[in-house]
């Protein structure tokens, strides 16, 4: 793994954050974006400090272009090339369809959609030039088989499914490689609305018996990132809860 360069997008909190640490301590060169978590990114970087481990952290609002151009411009000025890109930063809504105002669909598009058409082609000049890359999208089993008063989100993480896969066949021949994971439950803020016993029933409908943690989803990226074979493929970390 050792001189590649890795962008995570909103990589200072959550799952983003383990996928950081995993990468950056399997000798990645790593820069971790942050859009509000100023001080987890900061966090991150003293504990891994300490580890005599020096990542970068750049901020920028994913859903915005302008900031994805700086942002990608100032790594490739100071590190001349990004060989992987996960992109991980999602927001989550929970309301019925009916309920759905224009102004939350647009925000949950662009947040987690739109977000990675705009960071993966700002992104991919690079990649192209080199013949060389790794693209990982952060999708949902939600895309897969739809959610009840999540359809929005649904919605989106379908859409990166979707693009993961065009990808792939588009950018094969560039030696780019694009996979997405559709995680499960994992245990991050974006669950903190579950009460105990809602988490207890879905525990029940879990063949492994538990919600994941975030070091399942870091694990299965580090194999993604060592592979050179697997390409537009949506891998799901559910601990079995949906099997298609
Ligand atoms: P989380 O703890 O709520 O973290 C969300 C991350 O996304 C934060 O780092 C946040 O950064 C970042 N983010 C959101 N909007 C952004 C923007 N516009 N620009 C830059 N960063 C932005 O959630 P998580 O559970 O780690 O989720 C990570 C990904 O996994 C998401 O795509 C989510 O949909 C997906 N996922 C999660 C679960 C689960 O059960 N937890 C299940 C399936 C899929 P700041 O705090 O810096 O703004």
């Amino acid at each position: 793994m050792l001189n590649r360069v890795a962008i995570i997008t909103g990589g200072a909190r959550g799952i983003g954050r383990e996928i950081s640490k995993v990468l950056a301590q399997n000798g990645i060169k790593v820069i971790v974006n942050y859009n509000k978590s100023k001080e987890m990114a900061e966090k991150l970087k003293q504990e891994l400090k300490k580890e005599s481990i020096s990542i970068d952290i750049v901020k920028a609002d994913v859903s915005k272009r302008n900031e994805v151009k700086e942002m990608v411009n100032y790594i490739l000025n100071k590190y001349g090339k990004i060989d992987i890109l996960i992109n991980n930063a999602g927001i989550s809504n929970y309301k019925l369809f009916i309920d759905v105002t224009d102004e939350e669909w647009n925000n949950i598009i662009n947040n987690n959609l739109y977000s990675v058409f705009c960071t993966t082609q700002e992104v991919l000049h690079s990649m192209i030039h080199n013949k060389n890359g790794c693209i990982i999208n952060i999708s949902s089993i939600w895309g897969m088989v739809g959610a009840s008063c999540e359809s929005i989100y649904s919605v989106s993480k379908a859409g990166i499914d979707a693009m993961t896969k065009s990808l792939a066949k588009e950018l094969g021949p560039c030696n780019i490689r694009v996979n997405s994971i559709a995680p499960g439950i994992i245990n991050t803020d974006m669950i903190s609305n579950f009460s105990k016993e809602e988490i207890n029933d879905i525990i029940q409908q879990i063949p492994l018996e538990r919600i994941g943690k975030k070091t399942d989803i870091a694990k299965c990226i580090k194999w993604l990132i060592d592979d050179d074979y697997t390409t537009g493929q949506v891998i799901s970390i559910n601990g079995g809860w949906i099997i298609n």
